[in-house]
């Protein structure tokens, strides 16, 4: 390579990559994104070789080696959580094995005894993976119904990668539908064909759960307080529905 086809890549004249680069920057930032992936892996992201890569992580003391990172997981005999690599894991799931137990002890007796094993789960599990697969319920729901805490079901549902996601799409348009035109949650979730409990959830999260008020509730209250008309001739001057505006006049009472 010249060096001037070095120097249009971001490097510095005398072959040796500078933390002070903006290129080895962004080296550094793609190194802590990415801890699983290999020198080529992110040279290739960035355009860059492996060499260059290698180098400037060596300069900034960072790990040169796609790393190996500890997973948790939930020993299948106590329930205990543990960590066990990410390629060692691989290699057992490879081979067929799908319970995974926190050491020897805990592995013999449990395969030695699977009667006692079974008796061991507090919880039905089966009944919470059709609740979620069949109704689509929320852990809120699924844990007033069968007794058992909201988190312990988040728990056991994260397990099965049973989390409900909504589609962006879905929050998007709820969100543009509130925005827009103040629909309630009812009316959202019948427009999008989503249940109550997704919009609402979805409101909550994008922090709209506060609905932009439809009609001027203040020019009611005055009309009521100073001139006391009635709510059908307040309706016709305001032109707002009848039961809207006792509706308001009700909720001025309560407050
Ligand atoms: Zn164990």
């Amino acid at each position: 390579m010249s060096q001037d086809k070095m120097k249009t890549r971001g490097f510095d004249s005398k072959c040796s990559p500078k933390l002070g680069n903006e290129r080895a920057q962004q080296i550094i930032t793609k190194r802590r994104q990415f801890p699983g992936a290999s020198n080529a892996e992110l040279g290739r992201r960035l355009n860059i070789s492996r060499e260059w890569v290698r180098q400037v992580l060596t300069q900034a003391n960072l790990p040169t080696r796609a790393q190996n990172k500890n997973c948790e997981l939930v020993c299948d005999g106590c329930g205990i959580t543990f960590r066990r690599g990410k390629k060692l894991i691989k290699y057992q799931r490879a081979k067929g094995q799908e319970r995974f137990y926190h050491n020897k002890k805990c592995y013999l007796r449990s395969r030695l005894n699977p009667l006692k094993y079974k008796a061991k789960r507090k919880w039905d599990y089966n009944a919470i993976y059709q609740l979620r697969n069949k109704k689509n319920w929320g852990s809120v729901r699924i844990g007033r119904e069968l007794g058992i805490p909201t988190a312990t079901i988040a728990c056991i549902l994260k397990k099965k990668n049973l989390t409900r996601e909504y589609k962006k799409r879905d929050c998007n348009e709820v969100c543009k539908l509130r925005k827009e035109k103040g629909w309630g949650y009812a009316k959202i979730s019948e427009r999008l064909g989503i249940t109550k409990d997704a919009v609402a959830y979805i409101l909550k999260k994008s922090k709209l759960t506060k609905r932009r008020k439809k009609w001027d509730h203040e020019v009611v209250w005055k009309l009521r307080r100073e001139k006391n008309w009635g709510t059908v001739r307040i309706a016709r001057e305001l032109g707002i529905p009848d039961s809207t505006v006792s509706f308001i006049l009700k909720k001025e009472n309560a407050q």
